[in-house]
């Protein structure tokens, strides 16, 4: 029984075509088999289960052989089969549909990447690295005699008697000239381990050599010899498929370590997500220590769909303040296959978005509740990620105010209504504004602090890569009436203004006098000169910059949008000198010259409490103090 065939499709030259535009990605034609493979698997045995099959299930290991000498890549499984009838069905027909549709959008498509991943390609994707592909089947249907097909991927085809005599299907693929990569043991491996390695159906590829105990030599050691055992290269039971409540702690991590084996640090805290309604998603989410770029790109989170892996890039599924998170999403309702801005549209993705964005808050909350101490204690390791989230997204931002933390400068940690309560009847103003004060560098604003400590006002520390940003955010979303002021943009009771007021020991004139005096030494043009009634133990001079003009400076700086603008502007600070100070009274006694070095001195000492003294001016200053010593 020999049968020849065209298949019946329109196009000639698919080939070309789906070669150039699939080229980059051709590897998923093993993804593509060996899922197949699987399903067939899983379906004998779903119709054992039932009923509707009575023989012997038995093994169902999919094998995947690698023959480099004869060119050929087979895909076996033990899986229901098809009969010749239903290989021209599901393979002519089904199959190849698919690409004809490909075809036709392709006429119309305006951009590659429109169709590149929209159609899946299935079983015709084998066309992308073989030249002829074979396949010799076994139906489990009583009676069922084996079939072969062979194909030269042009639109004819030959079905003959074939030469399985057990149930299931050999794919075998004749790969072509350009993709002899794919004849090396390595790559098939690392293909495999790409796609495969969760998937439910056991799959073995090659053999790997093992060494085992094998009795005792002549001096009665133990003696080993190596033996070759199956590789069953997948896990088919990944943690995520499993209960919540038959796992432990040990099984989390565990998972973890097989899923980034390189990674070098524990997860913090996880959330197994389990979902049946309006979509479904399963799924675990790793909570890492975030360290550097480099751990961020390597270990992401995972797509799956059925335990096939399908991608790592999640970006429109998992809410982008989320992507520093890792582990496991697996859903058959993502829509796989279809260009981005597709996706973006799709309400289950959307859904599936919010979701996940609602568990994690969810999940944070709970920790935060349950574990005060511990969730303090990682707050370091995941504060960026929980402000990005709350600058990004408004519902998450609703629920983390909650657990949201802020830490002051003696290491308390308070959550905003906490501080909020803690400074609101101190630190306000004299028009009612709450104002918090914060130090981005607590070692350079350190004289400041110290100021704002004498008064005992409390210092929060806002250092780190988000906070210009956060900064806004408390004011807004911090509680009523809130100004955050950094302790260096003023003097302290400029920050916080009370309305009592200090009197100005200096007359008019000896303000002018020490005014000009200070302008003179000083001399920069950034540099503006005011005259302050302060306590006579504040420092003599500081020099600030302001909080607005700063901040506008700063989202320039990290690409603040519209912000470009300050970023043009040069900077400029305010010198405050404190006519109370003993020092202004003695300048203003001395003789001019004498006059005019303790003023650079006192600025200088200004500009170095800041960081600012540098260059020949650091040289001039340390030259004038081994004078003055
Ligand atoms: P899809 O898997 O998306 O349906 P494919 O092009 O990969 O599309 O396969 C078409 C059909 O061919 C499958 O639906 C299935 O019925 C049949 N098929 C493919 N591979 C096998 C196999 N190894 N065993 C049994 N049937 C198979």
């Amino acid at each position: 029984m020999e049968e020849k065939g065209t298949i019946s499709i329109h196009t000639e030259n698919i080939f070309p075509v789906i070669k150039k535009f699939l080229y980059s990605d051709n590897e998923i034609f093993l993804r593509e088999l060996v899922s197949n493979a699987v399903d067939a698997s899983q379906k004998i045995k779903r119709l054992s289960s039932l009923g509707q099959f009575q023989g012997e299930v038995g093994d169902v290991t999919v094998d995947v052989k690698l023959d480099e000498a004869a060119k050929t890549i087979t895909i076996s499984d033990r899986g229901i089969g098809m009969t010749a009838e239903e290989i021209k069905k599901y393979i002519n027909q089904v199959a190849f549909s698919g690409a004809t549709e490909f075809m036709e959008k392709f006429k119309e498509a305006n951009d590659a990447n429109e169709i590149i991943g929209r159609f899946g390609l299935g079983f015709y994707s084998a066309f992308m690295v073989a030249d002829r592909v074979e396949i010799d089947s076994l139906s489990y249907q009583d009676g069922a005699v084996s079939a072969h097909w062979t194909c030269d991927g042009s639109t004819s085809y030959e079905i003959s008697a074939g030469t399985r005599t057990d149930r299931g299907t050999d794919v075998i693929l004749h790969i072509n000239e350009e993709s002899a990569e794919f004849l090396s043991q390595n790559r098939i491996s690392e293909i495999l381990n790409k796609y495969a390695r969760f998937l439910p159906v056991p799959v073995r590829f090659g053999t790997k050599t093992e060494s085992q105990p094998d009795g005792e030599d002549e001096e009665g050691k133990p003696k080993y010899t190596s033996v070759e055992v199956d590789n069953i290269i997948n896990n088919t039971n990944p943690a995520w498929t499993k209960a919540p409540a038959d796992l432990t702690d040990e099984d989390y991590l565990a998972f973890y370590r097989e899923l980034y084996p390189y990674s070098m640090d524990e997860p913090l805290f996880w959330i197994h997500l389990n979902v049946d309604y309006p979509f479904n998603l399963t799924g675990i989410l790793y909570f890492p220590k975030v360290k550097n770029e480099m751990d961020i790109q390597r270990n992401k989170i995972q797509l799956y769909s059925r335990q096939v892996f399908i991608t790592e890039e999640v970006k429109d599924i998992v809410p982008e303040f989320l992507m520093l998170l890792q582990g496991v999403i697996d859903s058959p309702d993502i829509p796989l296959n279809v260009s981005r801005s597709f996706l973006q549209a799709d309400s289950n993705v959307k859904k599936i978005n919010n979701y996940i964005t609602r568990k994690v808050a969810d999940k944070l909350n709970e920790i935060f509740k349950q574990d005060r101490k511990n969730f303090e204690e990682k707050w370091n390791d995941i504060s960026l990620f929980i402000k990005y989230g709350m600058l990004s997204d408004e519902k998450f931002a609703e629920k983390a105010n909650d657990f949201c933390l802020i830490e002051n400068t003696a290491k308390e940690s308070y959550t905003l209504k906490e501080y909020y309560e803690k400074v609101k009847d101190i630190q306000v103003d004299k028009d009612g504004n709450i104002i918090y004060l914060y130090s981005s560098d607590v070692a350079q604003q350190d004289s400041f602090i110290a100021s704002a400590k004498a008064k005992g006002y409390d210092v929060l520390v806002l250092d780190g890569q988000l906070d210009t940003h956060f900064v806004g955010y408390l004011e807004q979303k911090g509680g009523e009436k809130i100004q955050a002021k950094r302790v260096d943009a003023d003097t302290i009771d400029k920050l916080i203004q009370k309305d009592e007021k200090v009197e100005l020991v200096l007359s008019e004139e000896e303000s002018k006098q020490a005014s000009s005096i200070f302008e003179k030494a000083i001399s920069r043009a950034d540099m503006k000169v005011e005259i302050e009634a302060l306590a006579t133990d504040e420092l003599p001079v500081s020099v600030t910059m302001d909080e607005f003009m700063r901040r506008m400076k700063d989202m320039a700086k990290t690409g603040g949008g519209g912000m470009g603008f300050y970023g043009t502007i040069p900077d400029s600070y305010k010198v405050t000198v404190n006519g109370n100070h003993p020092l202004v009274k003695r300048i203003l006694e001395s003789t001019e010259q004498e006059g005019e070095q303790l003023a650079k001195q006192a600025f200088d000492l200004a500009l170095l409490s800041r960081g600012l003294l540098t260059g020949a001016d650091l040289t001039s200053f340390v030259k004038r103090s081994v004078e003055l010593i």
